[in-house]
């Protein structure tokens, strides 16, 4: 597993809990794009990813069928890096940061 993962995980595993299918994404990608004042990204609905997420320089995400919250969060951090900081996409400082303040917002969502 690849550091940053671990990192995320042991930081907040409390959102890997949270069952999140693709359809219902799609809100949270909205309501996380309000609130940063960003467009949202795209979810590809045709995608047959079996795990995780990854999201695309077309500013689409693809995502399984069934997914989690952390991962929802992880895809979102990666789209708000790009349009911050332009169309970097490796797990790097920049991307950390997006990544946490995604997931400070998202802790609404928890209960
Ligand atoms: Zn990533």
């Amino acid at each position: 597993m690849n550091q940053v993962y671990e990192w995320e995980h042991n930081k907040w595993p409390e959102f890997r809990k949270i069952e999140v299918t693709r359809s219902h994404s799609v809100k949270y990608f909205k309501k996380f794009a309000r609130h940063f004042k960003i467009r949202p990204p795209l979810v590809n609905m045709t995608s047959r990813k079996r795990d995780g997420g990854q999201y695309w320089s077309d500013e689409y995400i693809d995502l399984p069928m069934v997914t989690n919250l952390g991962t929802v969060v992880h895809e979102f951090a990666h789209h708000f890096t790009a349009l911050k900081f332009g169309r970097k996409f490796h797990h790097n400082k920049k991307f950390r940061h997006c990544l946490k303040q995604t997931y400070t917002f998202a802790k609404r969502y928890l209960k």
